[in-house]
């Protein structure tokens, strides 16, 4: 016999992630947070449509992997502790096989994080994962958007370009068969880097962050507009993965680097006097970042140096609704 709405919820979905007094237990109408004194809730909801952010036939674990992974980015661009989430999840039906390896791979990744799984909406229809997060910062440090200021160093963790370089691997749905030179650009596209306890220790140190989602230049410009400045992006100092000039040669790799979405990595600006203390929190937290510029008094980007030829890509980032833009 299928199995139910109610059974489905209980069997799979009601124990996920840590356990946590000042969070209900799901099956009420609303969940219940209990928010510390002195702490500011963060919260972001995705959207993730069957074959459109992920093939339908990927593995139902790498599917709430990426999920997660993706939504719980935007708590590290604000810096925040990652400590709950819902789960709206629409399914074309109920087969228990699938079911459970999604729920391993979001109890996992969930487990990873550090949130519990307070509550969710489950219907049927075209496959569908919709993520709520919500994190904490204490009051009023939570990092924006619109804090740079000319002068500041620009910083990138890790590098970008593979997760958008994976959509052209032919195993994308099924990873665990590709070839071993896709391997790494797979991994970034299924398992984005969890950062918030590294983007928590920039608190303090950190003016601007915001994650990388649509492409290096559109979150850039993202972030110059709502700060109001320009940037000068140096180019020859602007991380490649080997990985990636392997898969795709110099030229193209560069232009996924700064086009290509889906990475989730941090971009964020620091005073230049704080070069140092950048160097000893990314390697305390073993995490790579990279000054790729400056914060700069005018508008949008200029380019500080790069190869013979080199011309900024006009392409700002996949944006849903549009024809011409593509990530
Ligand atoms: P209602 O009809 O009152 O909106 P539901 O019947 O949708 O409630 O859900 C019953 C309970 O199960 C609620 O506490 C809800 O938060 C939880 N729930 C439903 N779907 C999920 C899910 N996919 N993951 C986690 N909790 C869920
Ligand atoms: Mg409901």
């Amino acid at each position: 016999m299928a199995l139910g709405e109610f059974d489905l919820i209980a069997r799979y979905f009601s124990d996920v992630g840590p356990a946590d007094a000042a969070l209900s237990a799901i099956g009420d109408d609303c969940a219940t947070l209990r928010v510390p004194a002195g702490q500011q809730l963060q919260l972001s909801v995705d959207t993730f449509n069957a074959d459109v952010h992920f093939p339908a036939a990927a593995p139902a674990a790498a599917i709430a992997r990426r999920a997660l992974g993706c939504s719980v980015s935007d708590l590290a661009a604000m810096g925040a502790r990652p400590w709950c989430f819902t789960l709206a999840l629409t399914l074309p039906l109920a087969d228990e096989a699938w079911l459970a390896e999604f729920a391993t791979g979001l109890n996992n990744a969930a487990n990873a994080a550090g949130m519990r799984l307070i509550g969710g909406d489950t219907t049927a229809g075209p496959l569908a994962v919709s993520l709520q997060v919500m994190g904490l910062t204490a009051a009023d440090t939570a990092l924006a958007r619109n804090a740079a200021q000319p002068g500041d160093a620009l910083w990138l963790t890790g590098t970008t370009g593979l997760a958008c370089a994976a959509l052209a691997c032919p195993e994308l749905a099924c990873p665990d068969s590709a070839d071993s030179h896709w391997r790494p650009l797979l991994d970034a596209y299924y398992e984005p880097p969890l950062l918030t306890v590294f983007a928590q220790s920039l608190i303090g140190h950190a003016r601007a962050a915001i994650d990388i989602s649509d492409g290096l230049l559109a979150d850039l410009a993202h972030l110059l507009e709502a700060s109001n400045c320009g940037a000068r992006l140096d180019i020859a100092d602007l991380p490649l993965a080997p990985a990636l000039i392997a898969c795709r040669g110099d030229a193209q790799a560069l232009q996924d680097a700064l086009v290509g979405g889906d990475d989730y990595q941090l971009l964020f600006t620091t005073d230049a006097t704080a070069r140092d203390a950048i160097a000893q929190l990314a390697d305390t937290h073993g995490v790579a970042v990279t000054c790729i510029g400056e914060i700069t008094s005018g508008q949008g980007v200029t380019i500080g140096d790069a190869p013979d030829g080199f011309e900024l890509p006009s392409i700002t980032g996949y944006q849903h609704f549009q024809q011409d833009t593509q990530a």
